[in-house]
């Protein structure tokens, strides 16, 4: 553990990243202006800069005591990876070393990671996938016990340059953001803005357990999440934990979380503690796109680093415990130009608020014309458990507004013009005769998954386990093109005024059943939103095909984000995952029954049945008692060992079959089925059979004994 030393987060913010201050300090002012230009405006990077930003980068690390170097990418597994190599070049006559890196090394790497998922992209006569340096991700060195590696950040791509990995797309949906939101905005006069980048803050939900306990759990060992647990005698009912005074173990280990955070630049910002016992919450600001989406794999690893050190266990999983809250990842997202110009941001004066209105009409467009999509960018195996269960977001997309922004709507709807706002202040009834409103602070609604909140939006579906790069790519492509089509008919308008009005009429009219401000988990909204057309998709294996449809491959391809073959690869890992996912839960249930329970239950029923001839032969006592217990439990316990071998023979059936689509549909169905009935009577014997008995800490030791 870290002792606890006085320090200032200003001095060690950033201190193991080489950034933008780093490079300025060191790198020659030719060759800094130089990145510059690629970093942003996308120029080539030549060898000869490079190799001079390789070179000093290297000589940085090994003061940072750096002995090896990683090109760190993110294939879709959901997790990063790194092959590592030392700075060592071969031994010089003499019998020493140098220590060298090139400008080579540092913008190409071809790991021999064959074995990663590539749905099919990569033959396996063309194994090779190579890595490219995304300069615009600084790099940064990691200390932990087992020393110091300078970690670039990557894309990783084949041989012919499709993506095999999270970053690709997102800089590509980027780029297309950017062309369109620029069009967008030259169009109300911008003549001054540069860039257009989207902003993100995610906020990273987790639980915390014992470690020693943790270890007891094969269930959460080999899946992350618990297979078996009866509910303890308090759930999250009483909402104490909720914001409540973090306990000392906790604070120390977020103490040393943040501390490692702000070392490796990610600023760390907001903890507290969640809803459900045990559940914790950490947000770092916002930050450029494809670097909130590299910090937060940081998070995530530093969570578990640091828990580790602590005697303690992050739960990364959607849901780890059933019968209270799972975590899910708040995606924040705006627009933002760069000299600061926030898109989302309402505005004061009638003209700000016509380009927000035709900002916010495109992104009500895009979510509702791509509600399938984005709801399939929040799709991993651990977050069907939580969407549409009554916690998290339900299933179904909609936006929330908040009153005020859905009542100039609604005005603008009925009368083809909004004449008054709603918080009663003064109207600027200008030009367009729309009204001069303000950001609505007041009211939150927690139930919606894509929620405007003041000068952001909220995607609330994502995984707590997931990248959030998908989210935003669909994000970003959805919203390039609602820009895109809104731009080509405003070119050609000769009243430019008059074009845009109508065309926020158009949207917000065509689009307005997308918007919904109520309560996101009542039945009525299930109902309601199934007469408004709007898609319920439960689970991930009815949410991948969104991903390849017609609609989502001329999407995609228009802007260059994905090909058709990219879409299909990723079908294809996808329905890959989900099957091999329950296929290892069901086989950690089948080994906890099989080893673990049945025969702990069996020795519970000898002793009851001991104690009930020992009771008889001494004194010819009441054993009706002991008797009914023997009866109950071992009933439950020939109910167990019938759902156990049910599991075993459709998970075999399982393994069986060839990996597509009809695999995964069966994991779900037959598979997913099977687990919960051998689950419900071995979560009946957990409340009866003896306490020291029982194999593993039970869901009262887990949440409430950290
Ligand atoms: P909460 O939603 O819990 O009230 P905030 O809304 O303040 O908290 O912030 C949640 C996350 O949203 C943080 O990561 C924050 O940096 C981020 N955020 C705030 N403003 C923006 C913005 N304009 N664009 C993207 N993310 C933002
Ligand atoms: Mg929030």
């Amino acid at each position: 553990m870290m002792e606890k030393e006085n320090f200032n987060v200003v001095d060690i913010f950033g201190e193991n990243v080489f950034n933008d201050s780093v490079m300025q300090a060191r790198l020659p002012k030719k060759v800094y202006k130089k990145l510059h230009e690629v970093m942003e405006e996308g120029k080539e990077l030549d060898l000869e800069t490079a190799d001079v930003v390789a070179h000093e980068m290297k000589e940085w690390a090994i003061e940072k005591g750096a002995t090896h170097y990683t090109h760190w990418f993110q294939p879709l597994t959901g997790v990063t990876a790194e092959k590592h190599d030392s700075f060592i070049t071969a031994p010089m006559e003499n019998g020493k070393v140098l220590m060298s890196f090139s400008g080579k090394e540092l913008i190409k790497g071809e790991p021999d990671a064959s074995s990663f998922p590539s749905g099919g992209l990569r033959a396996t006569f063309e194994a090779r996938g190579y890595t490219a340096w995304d300069c615009t991700s600084p790099a940064f060195v990691r200390q932990d016990a087992a020393g110091a590696t300078l970690c670039i950040p990557t894309a990783f791509c084949s041989y012919t340059g499709e993506a095999l990995d999270q970053k690709t797309p997102l800089l590509r949906s980027m780029e297309a953001i950017n062309v369109q939101a620029l069009r967008l905005i030259r169009l109300f006069g911008n003549t001054t803005s540069k860039r257009v980048t989207p902003s993100v803050g995610p906020e990273q939900e987790y639980f915390i357990v014992d470690r020693e306990k943790y270890l007891q759990r094969k269930d959460l060992i080999f899946t992350g999440r618990t297979l078996f647990g009866a509910m303890p005698p308090k759930g999250q009912e009483m909402d104490d934990h909720y914001f409540g005074s973090i306990r000392e173990r906790i604070a120390s280990y977020m103490r040393d979380v943040n501390i490692e955070l702000w070392k490796l630049g990610v600023s760390s910002k907001t903890q507290h503690n969640e809803v459900a016992p045990a559940q914790h919450e950490l947000a770092p600001i916002y930050a450029v796109a494809n670097i909130a989406v590299d910090h937060n794999q940081l998070i995530m690893e530093t969570l578990k680093k640091v828990a580790y050190r602590h005697g303690l266990q992050c739960l990364l999983h959607e849901k780890p415990f059933a019968g209270v809250n799972g975590s899910g990842k708040h995606d924040n997202w705006s627009i933002t130009t760069d000299d600061g110009i926030n898109l989302l941001e309402p505005g004061k004066t009638p003209h700000e608020n016509i380009q927000f209105l035709l900002v916010l009409t495109c992104i009500l467009k895009a979510v509702d014309t791509h509600a399938d999509l984005l709801r399939e960018s929040a799709a991993d195996v651990g977050n069907d458990h939580r969407l549409g269960a009554n916690e998290a977001p339900p299933a179904i997309l909609s936006v929330y507004l908040g009153e005020q922004l859905e009542d100039v709507l609604s005005q603008l709807i009925s009368t083809g013009a909004a004449t008054h706002s709603i918080s009663g202040q003064r109207l600027e009834t200008g030009v367009k005769s729309l009204p001069d409103f303000m950001k609505d602070a007041t009211d939150r609604n927690r139930t919606s998954p894509f929620a405007f909140t003041g000068n952001k939006f909220e995607f609330r579906m994502v995984g707590s386990q997931d990248s959030v790069s998908q989210p935003n790519v669909v994000l970003n492509t959805i919203v390039a093109e609602a820009f895109a089509e809104a731009c080509d008919e405003l070119e050609k308008a000769d009243d430019f005024d008059m074009a845009v009005h109508d065309l926020i009429k158009k949207y917000a009219t065509e689009h307005q059943r997308i918007v919904f401000n109520g309560n996101g988990y009542s039945d009525e909204w299930v109902e309601e939103a199934e007469r408004r057309g709007l898609p319920n998709i439960k689970s991930m294996v009815d949410a991948i095909p969104a991903l390849n449809t017609e609609k989502a491959v001329a999407l995609f391809e228009k802007f260059g984000v994905f090909t058709k073959a990219e879409l299909d690869s990723r079908v294809e890992i996808e329905y890959e995952t989900y099957a091999k996912e329950i296929n290892i839960e069901a086989k950690a249930m089948i080994d906890i029954a099989t080893k673990q329970i049945i025969p702990a239950v069996i020795r519970y029923t000898t002793t009851l049945a001991e104690s009930i001839n020992a009771v008889k032969a001494a004194c010819g006592a009441d054993i009706s008692v002991q008797t009914e217990i023997l009866m109950e439990v071992s009933d439950l316990l020939a109910d167990t060992k019938n759902a156990l071998s049910k599991l075993e023979e459709v998970t075999a059936q399982g393994a069986a079959m060839a990996q597509g689509r009809e695999q995964a549909v069966f994991y779900r169905d037959e598979v997913m089925t099977a687990m919960k009935a051998l689950r419900t009577p071995v979560d009946k014997l957990e409340m009866l059979v003896d306490k020291s008995m029982w194999p593993m800490p039970s869901y009262g030791d887990l949440m409430f004994e950290v």
